[in-house]
């Protein structure tokens, strides 16, 4: 995943997963003269949430000597994720979310001249998505869930996830033991998610049989080859509103923002 002049802008949400990977590659790039790391934090705009995040992980940035870049979704698309969520009722707060951070997080790596993003999703969240995507009915979306993403025509940065085979359980625990001071309290739109229904069921399967989410994670890796060979790759083209890449006429970016009251 990572080579020894990487600058690799570091998605960093002040919760502890994203920070305990801050502090774990801090370690490795101190060993490396010529890589660098850029923090990356999103504002998405909820009240009484995201401002004490922000905060931890800006403290957090400071303390490691590591350069830090907040982008709010208000400064780059006009609107709050709260605001958005009033004026659009048609999918789960987490769902416009996802899209204007995903796209968030490529404008902060551009902007620090990142080659690459690290993203702090662990075991628990990956084997979320894989279940998501079942759900969902788009299983074909699992043979783009992988620990490292590369853009053959190189218009995305390439996006890596060092702590996807590490359970939740044990992030949380490396950052109790080390110190890291991290926000706790959930979003508030969690509980609407499917997600989060996920994630409990998965936590009442594991506790009962332990090791199911490395199995999962390993089916999924199994399917993941067998579905890269059916399923055809994706053609980019530009968004006819933004120009930004996409696999349909109008990205999900421009989709989500249209028509919305700001
Ligand atoms: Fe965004 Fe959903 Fe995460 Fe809240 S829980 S920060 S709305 S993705």
């Amino acid at each position: 995943m990572l080579r020894f002049d990487d600058h690799l802008a570091v998605a960093v949400s002040g919760g502890k997963d994203s920070l305990a990977m801050l502090r774990i590659l801090r370690k490795i790039e101190r060993q490396f003269p010529k890589a660098r790391l850029t923090a990356v934090t999103v504002d998405e705009g909820i009240r009484g949430y995201r401002a004490e995040a922000v905060k931890l992980a800006k403290k957090y940035c400071d303390e490691l000597g590591v350069e830090h870049v907040v982008l709010s979704f208000q400064k780059l698309f006009g609107i709050t994720l709260d605001v958005l969520v009033r004026s659009r009722k048609e999918l789960s707060p987490c769902s416009y979310c996802g899209v204007l951070r995903r796209r968030a997080i490529h404008v902060g790596a551009k902007r620090a001249r990142a080659n690459k993003i690290a993203t702090a999703h662990n075991l628990d969240d990956e084997v979320q998505t894989v279940l998501l995507n079942i759900f969902h009915g788009d299983a074909k979306r699992i043979a783009r869930v992988e620990p490292v993403l590369v853009d053959p025509a190189n218009r995305f940065l390439e996006r890596i996830k060092p702590m996807c085979e590490i359970p939740e359980k044990e992030t949380a625990l490396y950052a109790y033991l080390t110190g890291i001071r991290f926000q706790s309290c959930p979003c508030p739109y969690l509980e609407t998610a499917l997600r989060n229904d996920i994630r409990e069921m998965l936590n009442r399967i594991e506790q009962k049989h332990p090791g199911t989410k490395f199995t999962v994670l390993r089916s999924m890796e199994r399917i993941r080859d067998y579905l890269k060979v059916s399923v055809p790759s994706i053609e980019l083209k530009n968004c006819s509103e933004c120009g930004e890449p996409t696999t349909q006429d109008i990205c999900e970016v421009c989709k989500t923002l249209k028509g919305v009251v700001k």
